[in-house]
């Protein structure tokens, strides 16, 4: 049987990033070290097989601190906790592993400093979003205003517009995040801030990548996670980039195969949070049904890397 083509544009940068990598390994280097079980506070990273694959390796995940028992080791997730959370660590004597990323650490560091400046913080930023409970929760409450939106951004009073600040968190998509910060500038001429954004540069790459294939695309899918923030902002980059239809999956059983008809060209990306094995499963399984050919679009290489805490590094 003649199978119909299949042309797979893979954008490049996907997939896990140095913050994500770093997490990772440091659950399985504390599982490697203390012996199982870990705890985790959250999910590591957004993205269940991840998750499960550390569950099946002994890592137990929680909630809050009070589940985790006064001699286990506990690991903090990447996208940052609220000051109270290693405090409640160390008043508790608990051996505790921070897993923070290092560049949503900068963007904490500067609400810091903002604040101590004696400025508002203005935080462009999805509510709710554990890397924004994270920031908020660097600076007592009332420091910090949360900017979801450009209309909110229209309508933000604050008390002293000459002590005034911006910080992002960094998994937003960079043009709309462009549009809010113009916003602020106008209104707020003085207000402080990183240059153009705090958007990391995983989240940039991935997005320049999509922008890079979307217009060739009859379709694109992003492996990832619903409540993996720059795995969506990377349908809505796809979309907006002229891909006529983009869609998040978690594996490749979730995708309608057969409905792809008349796609010819099939763009696929992953998340920040979502292992290369997952787009390598997207590809097995259209080769069941489609003869595929592949071509990947590198907009750049990444090398960057970072280091894991002292306590996972020195000798036992
Ligand atoms: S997406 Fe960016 S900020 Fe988040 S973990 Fe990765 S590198 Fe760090």
């Amino acid at each position: 049987m003649t199978l119909p083509p299949l042309h797979i544009l893979l954008a490049a940068p996907r997939g896990f990033c140095a913050g994500v990598d770093r997490a990772v390994q440091i659950v399985e280097q504390a599982l490697a070290r203390y012996g199982p079980p870990v705890y985790v506070r959250h999910e590591i990273v957004h993205n269940r097989f991840v998750v499960e694959g550390l569950e099946k390796r002994g890592a137990i995940f929680v909630d809050e601190l009070d589940e985790v028992p006064d001699a286990a080791p506990v690991v903090f997730s990447a996208h940052g906790v609220p000051k109270s959370v290693p405090a409640e660590a160390a008043r508790r004597n608990l051996h505790y592993l921070d897993a923070t990323c290092p560049l949503v650490s900068k963007v904490h560091r500067e609400a810091e400093r903002h604040f101590a400046a004696g400025h508002t913080i203005l935080l462009i930023g999805h509510a709710d979003h554990p890397e924004v409970v994270g920031t908020m929760g660097q600076l007592p409450a009332g420091a910090v205003i949360l900017i979801q939106t450009r209309k909110e951004a229209e309508a933000v009073e604050v008390e002293d517009p000459t002590h005034l600040a911006y910080t992002t968190q960094t998994t937003l998509s960079a043009d709309d995040t462009a549009e809010i910060v113009t916003v602020l500038r106008r209104r707020f001429p003085r207000i402080e801030g990183p240059k153009k954004d705090d958007i990391c540069y995983a989240t940039t790459n991935r997005q320049k990548a999509v922008k890079a294939i979307a217009e060739r695309c009859d379709a694109l899918i992003v492996l990832g996670a619903p409540n993996s923030s720059n795995s969506m902002r990377l349908v809505e980059v796809a979309r907006a980039a002229g891909c006529p239809e983009a869609f998040l999956v978690r594996r490749a059983g979730e995708i309608d195969l057969g409905g792809l008809a008349g796609v010819t060209q099939l763009g696929i990306t992953a998340g920040a949070s979502a292992p290369e094995v997952l787009v390598e499963e997207v590809i097995a399984a259209a080769r069941m049904r489609y003869a595929v050919t592949l071509e990947e679009i590198v907009v750049t290489r990444e090398t960057v890397e970072f280091k894991l805490p002292k306590a996972l590094t020195a000798p036992a």
